[in-house]
């Protein structure tokens, strides 16, 4: 979503004529898009304004933007303590960015939108400057309407707010058009989509309808909303991927209670199971976050096991981090930071070893593979339908063909491949 959020500012500052630049020493204007879930982005953005910040004093005529989560969450706060900034937008005020900007040279001064009403889907889908030769990202829902008590989302995104569905056909129809062969539908909780008495697995068959998309996928499924016609809808309709980002968040009943995530374990082992008897080579990621308030080492252990009992294709994990504004603060951050690290450890450690015995069962193996990077003189990767990443030997003009490859080869995060013959 983040990704998606720059693409659309590069391309609403491009229409204004503006190009991209490799460094910010090479820019006019440097935009921060920014994250609050954890507090190391946070910082890490501090940083960057301090960098530029300082690069502006030796160049007064640099333009700073800043836009995203942190902005929309510390908002006249950012603003009062950094005078550096000349552009401050809200997570739903990108389409305004230009405009502010020459705002801001006319006035001399900070010009601010922070308004979180304003409409989040008015940014012209043609704007969009797609960062990936082959993969549009589409937003399917913006906000969101859980209440997970470590999660800031809500407070920077708001509420849910669900795209008409014929907005979301249009623009896909109009990125295949212009050549992309891939289309994610993005949503904080895509898969709770409803509009109009559209549900989410309705909006899948529309969109797998469009002519011309090769391959469809969305991000991000809650487990409460993995219902049995998104099931079907995955196992019938034919450019839908065998691949859900499916964050189960914690194995011990106890913490998920206390994060209200809305699931029990058994529920969601209940949910894994449903996917895999439609959809037996769906493959399956997550999200955990180890070191939540008053997580004890048996409670981490249930976590592992959970992962364990899953297999899943790729894991997310992060360290608990206190966020503003969440009811989870008011709990004591009592995992140390040191035991916090061991338990990434512990779960890296188990998920790269599984990952790598997964991958190796599939040497030997035929894929399809949609090419979406070139890696070098004579070397392209792109992704399986379960959205593994194949490197290959074979020519830049591969970029956006589906290729069938004999998996030749398998490491923990990617696998080798040979192109047995061009599908299309
Ligand atoms: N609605 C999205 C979802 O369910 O995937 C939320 C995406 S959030 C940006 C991605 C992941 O960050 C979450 O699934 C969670 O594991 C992690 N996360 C969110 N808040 C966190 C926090 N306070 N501390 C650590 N990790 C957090």
């Amino acid at each position: 979503m983040n990704v998606n959020d720059s693409e659309k500012v590069a391309g609403l500052l491009e229409a204004r004529g503006f190009e991209a630049v490799a460094t910010p020493a090479e820019a006019d204007f440097v935009f921060l898009n920014t994250c609050a879930v954890r507090e190391k982005a946070t910082v890490k953005f501090q940083q960057s304004l301090v960098r530029l910040g300082r690069m502006k004093r030796g160049r007064p005529e640099l333009r700073i933007g800043v836009g995203g989560c942190v902005a929309q969450l510390e908002g006249e706060g950012l603003a009062a303590r950094s005078p550096q900034v000349d552009v401050l937008v809200g997570t739903h005020n990108l389409r305004r960015i230009p405009e502010l900007l020459e705002l801001a040279e006319s006035t001399g001064r900070m010009a601010v939108d922070l308004d979180r009403h304003a409409d989040a889907f008015d940014v012209p889908d043609a704007v969009t400057a797609h960062a990936n030769p082959v993969r549009a990202y589409v937003t399917a829902m913006e906000g969101c309407n859980l209440v997970c008590s470590f999660c800031v989302v809500p407070r920077t995104r708001g509420p849910e707010v669900n795209r008409p569905a014929e907005d979301i056909v249009a623009e896909v129809e109009a990125v295949v058009a212009q050549g992309y062969g891939e289309v994610m539908l993005l949503g904080q909780t895509v898969n709770a989509y409803r509009s109009r008495g559209r549900d989410f697995a309705d909006l899948l068959a529309l969109v797998d309808a469009v002519a011309g998309l090769r391959r469809l996928r969305f991000t991000t499924s809650h487990p409460s909303h993995v219902t049995e016609r998104l099931a079907r809808a995955l196992r019938d309709l034919e450019r839908v991927c065998p691949y859900l980002h499916l964050p189960v968040q914690s194995g011990s009943d106890r913490v998920l209670g206390s994060m209200r995530r809305g699931y029990t374990r058994a529920q969601y082992l209940e949910t894994v199971a449903l996917l895999r008897e439609h959809v037996p080579h769906v493959a399956l990621s997550s999200d955990v976050i180890v070191g939540y308030p008053g997580e004890t080492p048996a409670e981490f252990d249930e976590t592992l096991s959970l992962v364990e009992s899953v297999g899943f294709d790729g894991l997310f994990s992060f360290s608990y981090s206190p966020r503003p504004g969440t009811t989870a603060l008011r709990l004591d951050d009592d995992v140390a930071e040191q035991e916090k690290r061991r338990r990434l450890n512990v779960l890296n450690g188990h998920q790269q070893q599984w990952q790598r015995r997964r991958n190796e069962a599939l040497v030997g193996r035929a894929d399809d593979v949609l090419v979406e990077t070139i890696d070098g003189p004579g070397r392209v990767s792109g992704r399986t339908p379960q959205f593994r990443i194949v490197h290959l030997d074979g020519p830049e003009s591969l970029l956006g063909q589906v290729v069938n490859v004999e998996i030749t080869g398998a490491g923990s995060n990617s696998l080798q491949g040979r192109v047995s013959q061009l599908t299309h």
